[in-house]
């Protein structure tokens, strides 16, 4: 197992704010294991935070009065949805400037903490989504957004806030009373290792 490409220094993630979002999973050959922001396209970087941008030259994200910046939401049901099979649902560490907002936070830096996907998603690109990002990635038998959907809060909250990756599998199984396939974090890699670098 490779270490990540490059380490960064992230004094305040153990502070981080962990919320709900989705992302999307390219289609094309080359994208199949690259996560996008589903609005803007974006893709997000491997091994490295994702940091907000803006256009505004006159503030840096996530801006006051501006809508810019990370975002990431408490309540899965609040989650908006495209009608791609390609969008996976998961939990997102948001760190540096995070501000507040009524569904959930707008924050300068991001990296997944783990993913949930739909039979759009296949074995092979969640065991290299998992492996690329080091983040674990769950299979359900249903869309994300389906689960989203009828996720009760105080489950997703303890899938939100779970603080050990293990503990992922167990909650999801409780939640939906199905045990569901998992491919693991890597050992060493994502989030988990800027704790500790
Ligand atoms: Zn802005």
């Amino acid at each position: 197992m490779t270490a990540p490409h490059r380490v960064v220094a992230v004094p305040d993630v153990p502070a981080a704010v962990l919320g709900w979002r989705t992302w999307r999973v390219g289609r094309r050959a080359q994208q199949r294991h690259v996560l996008f922001s589903p609005l803007t396209g974006t893709p997000w970087p491997v091994a490295r935070p994702m940091v907000a941008a803006c256009a505004s030259p006159r503030h840096t994200p996530p801006g006051d009065t501006c809508p810019c910046g990370l975002y990431a939401v408490a309540d899965t049901t609040t989650l908006g949805w495209s009608p791609s099979d390609h969008e996976v649902l998961g939990v997102v560490a948001l760190w540096g400037e995070v501000v507040e907002g009524e569904r959930g936070w707008r924050a300068s830096h991001a990296y997944p903490r783990f993913l949930l996907t739909g039979p759009g998603i296949s074995p092979e690109q969640r065991a290299v989504v998992a492996r690329r990002y080091g983040v674990g990635v769950h299979a359900l038998d249903r869309s994300p957004r389906d689960l989203a959907r009828t996720l009760a809060r105080p489950a997703a909250d303890a899938l939100r806030l779970a603080t050990d990756p293990a503990d992922v599998a167990d909650l999801l199984a409780e939640a939906t009373r199905r045990r569901e396939p998992v491919v693991p974090a890597p050992r060493r890699r994502g989030w988990r290792s800027w704790l500790t670098a």
